[in-house]
């Protein structure tokens, strides 16, 4: 099967800016896509969103059937994703591979190059949008505006442009009508063997172009590697084919003369600097050898692309700005950019990428730097690679002035220092996860700025709250447990609304407040500590509606409880929920949970969900995009199911429904104690159960305080009292060494733990 008639795809490292983007344009070409991350929290997971590709672990377990796998270079052979794919026998191609196919039989314009590529084909794909030009694209990243996706097919046009990346090979399985070549470095030590390697791979490229290369004028290493190509080699520059001279600007805005094949006439552009002027240039050269001519305004609807020249907070002498430059090259093209635009104090945060880059450019890093007046070096971002001799970020500073930073907690306070008292711009830069500290400095810039920071919950949603919310600080949650343990919450609300859970999470976001959903709490240990945070509860009276929808399906609220589910459908002759009887839980934490008991899990009569994301956006999807596993559901981490459709097996009798639920009922008080618990504390290993290894260890009856191993479950731990976390955590602890001992097996918990992470108290 190729690549080019599939139907389906997988593709991994779907959160990064190379895979996402193509994940989208396949979506848009009609593919059945799906994609997968181990990272979370990158915009790009909007945009997959908003293309309705789900981030699946297991597709085929949600029900899909991919017949290849895209994959980012990043993912390395070995990555249980590609395990997975390869024991299911389907093809797996890497982004450009791809990609590749994927334009073979379409006039595709390839932007390659070391440095602007991203923003080069942006701005080619707003130069074509303003022209009205019918026409696909992939970009490597996303645009400012996120209204703007980061890809788009076209049904009737064969024109498609894309960034192709040299970094990894794949460039070579490109063969373009129309190649762009932005400029070119040395780089990607860690692929090439030298600089002749690398140049011959864009020597082949151009030579397999089939209508014309486009370069900038006056490059000495592309007009040596364009030399007696059977295709045109057109320049663009202000002496090039395509003539483009700057006459006029300002620190926001140029004035390109145009002439040469271009039409002649002046054109305004939204940036500055010398290296957006000449992508620019570039990009208009494209749009008019595409269309043939050009718009009145062809840049008029650029607003950028995210991470280059990012302004993240500007206010009273102070402008915060975060880019993507990794190379030397690109951090003195920004540097020259921040000191030709603006006046003051230039502050520098660098997070080197890649081990063998520093190695290979240490001494230039740390020159490109002194143009600052002060540079903190962060550690390297290792993008997967193992520290090398020399790789590290002490190379960059040594000798110099530069101060490396191995405590991120330190960039603020530092920050705070080095801006005091002149106009300063700080430009946070690299391509590793240097965003996230750019952007945690911004927000507490706007935070002091807004006053936020003496401010509470109440006071950020006294006016966004419904009548009936709830919401009261210093909540004991031991009684909104089963197993009655644990300190308070600092904010509790029972919101009434949707709008009540978007209005809290958004302040809790403006707060800087970690938040957390409590359903039932019976899967759920409470810390004595408490949690320093928002909880959320979905009470029933708002929540826990089952509404029956006719054809065997019911809408049930996300605080519902599977007790209320259970006899709704028994009384509507609904068969396929008996398992479900006994568990104490809601549908919301049960969906989390995937909860799940005699052979069945919630998810086999799931047929869509409603939830709000983390990032406050209320979703619907379909059962296949959701990974069903034992005991989790990842899609739903942080998120709010607010409701669920479900669907019966069949239609029964009532009274024979209920006899099979009354029989489950009676099987778990016979096997399940009566005492105060969490359920299965432990989840079950590989084709063993936890409960077995337990008794088997010889730690039925164990206790700590007033929590035992439950003599009738012994993956029950109960509560007899009135225990602490503390106690808790003790015999779990107990319990798994003893395992570990008898038997050599970790046992894993199965158990939430409210705001914290297990590894740091087992
Ligand atoms: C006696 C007993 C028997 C049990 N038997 C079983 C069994 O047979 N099978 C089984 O699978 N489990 C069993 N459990 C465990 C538990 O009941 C289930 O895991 C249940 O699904 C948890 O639901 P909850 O509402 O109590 O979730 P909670 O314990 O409150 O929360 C669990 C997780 O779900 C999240 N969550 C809660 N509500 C939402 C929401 N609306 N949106 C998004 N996330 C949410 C929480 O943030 C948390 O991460 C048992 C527990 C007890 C005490």
């Amino acid at each position: 099967m190729s690549a080019a008639a599939a139907t389906s795809a997988w593709m991994l490292g779907a959160c990064g800016m190379g895979v996402g983007p193509l994940a989208i344009y396949l979506k848009g070409e009609g593919c059945e896509v799906s994609g997968w991350d181990d990272a979370t929290g990158s915009p790009m997971e909007l945009q997959l969103a908003n293309a309705d590709i789900p981030l699946l672990r297991d597709p085929w377990a949600a029900g899909r059937a991919p017949l290849v796998v895209g994959r980012s270079s990043a993912v390395k052979p070995g990555h249980p994703a590609l395990a997975l794919a390869t024991a299911k026998g389907v093809r797996q191609l890497r982004r450009g591979e791809l990609l590749a196919e994927r334009v073979a039989e379409r006039r595709f314009v390839a932007v390659c190059g070391s440095h602007g590529k991203t923003t080069t084909c942006g701005m080619i794909v707003a130069a074509l949008a303003s022209a009205g030009a019918d026409f696909g694209y992939v970009l490597g990243g996303l645009f400012r505006d996120p209204t703007f996706p980061p890809a788009r097919a076209s049904a009737t046009s064969p024109w498609v442009v894309a960034e192709v990346d040299e970094s990894d090979g794949t460039i070579g399985a490109f063969s373009p009508d129309v190649t762009v070549a932005v400029n070119l470095d040395w780089d990607h030590p860690d692929y090439y063997r030298d600089e002749a390697d690398l140049e011959g791979v864009f020597r082949a490229l151009f030579e397999r172009t089939r209508t014309a290369v486009v370069i900038p004028a006056g490059n000495e290493r592309l007009e040596r590697l364009t030399a007696g190509l059977r295709v045109p080699v057109l320049r663009v520059g202000p002496d090039g084919d395509y003539r483009a001279r700057p006459v006029a600007g300002d620190h926001a805005t140029s004035v390109l003369e145009l002439g040469g094949r271009f039409p002649a006439g002046q054109v305004t552009l939204p940036v500055a600097g010398t290296f957006n002027r000449a992508n620019a240039a570039m990009a208009l050269a494209v749009a008019h050898l595409v269309t043939g001519g050009l718009a009145a305004e062809p840049m008029a609807r650029w607003r950028g692309i995210r991470r280059r020249q990012d302004v993240l907070f500007e206010a009273k002498g102070l402008r915060v700005l975060a880019d993507y430059a990794h190379h030397p090259t690109e951090i003195a093209a920004l540097l020259q950019w921040i000191r030709e635009t603006h006046q003051g104090r230039l502050v520098v945060v660098f997070q080197p990428h890649r081990h063998t880059r520093t190695r290979q450019y240490a001494t230039e890093f740390r020159q490109a730097l002194a143009v600052a007046d002060y540079a903190l070096v962060l550690p390297v971002y290792a993008a997967g690679e193992a520290a090398v001799e020399g790789g590290g970020s002490d190379a960059v500073v040594a000798g110099s002035a530069h101060r490396l930073v191995a405590d991120r907690r330190e960039i603020a306070p530092l920050l705070d220092g080095l801006s005091a008292g002149q106009d300063t711009v700080v430009a946070f830069v690299g391509a590793g996860d240097i965003e996230r500290d750019a952007e945690a400095y911004a927000k507490l810039l706007r935070r002091r700025g807004a006053d936020v920071l003496s401010r509470d919950l109440p006071d950020l949603v006294a006016d966004r709250l419904s009548a009936g919310c709830v919401l009261r600080p210093n909540e004991p949650l031991a009684r909104r447990t089963t197993l009655g343990i644990g300190g308070a919450a600092r904010w509790y609300a029972e919101p009434a609304t949707v709008d009540d859970v978007v209005a809290l999470l958004r302040a809790a976001a403006e707060l800087d407040l970690r938040y957390f959903v409590v359903g039932r709490g019976s899967n759920l240990l409470v810390p004595d500590d408490g949690y320093d945070g928002l909880v959320l509860h979905l009470a029933p009276e708002a929540w826990g509606k089952v509404e029956p929808l006719g054809e065997g399906r019911l809408r049930v609220g996300g605080g519902a409880r599977l007790k209320e589910l259970c006899g709704v459908a028994a009384r509507e002759g609904l068969a396929g929920f008996e398992f479900l009887e006994g568990i104490p839980g809601t549908v919301g934490g049960s969906l989390r949970m995937n909860a799940g008991a005699m052979g069945g899990w919630i998810f086999d009569v799931v047929e869509s969900i409603e939830w709000l994301t983390p990032q406050g956006r209320v979703r619907a999807a379909r059962r296949d995009c959701f990974d069903a596993l034992y005991r989790d559901c990842p899609q739903l981490h942080g998120g709010v199911v607010l409701s669920a459709v479900l669907r019966a097996a069949g239609r029964d009798e009532p009274a024979a429904i209920r006899a099979r639920m009354d029989e489950m009922a009676a099987r778990r008080r016979a096997s399940q104690p009566r005492e105060a618990s969490a359920g299965c504390v432990f989840r079950n290993p590989e084709g063993d159960k936890a409960g077995r290894l337990i008794d088997a260890s010889g730690l039925k009856g164990r206790a700590v305080g007033p929590v035992a191993v439950s003599p009738v479950h012994a993956n029950f731990l109960v509560n007899g009292g009135d225990a602490t976390a503390a106690d808790f955590l003790a015999l779990m602890r107990d319990v798994r060494a003893g395992v570990r001992a008898a038997a050599g097996v970790e046992l894993q918990p199965e158990i939430v733990v409210l705001g914290r992470e297990w590894r740091e108290l087992l």
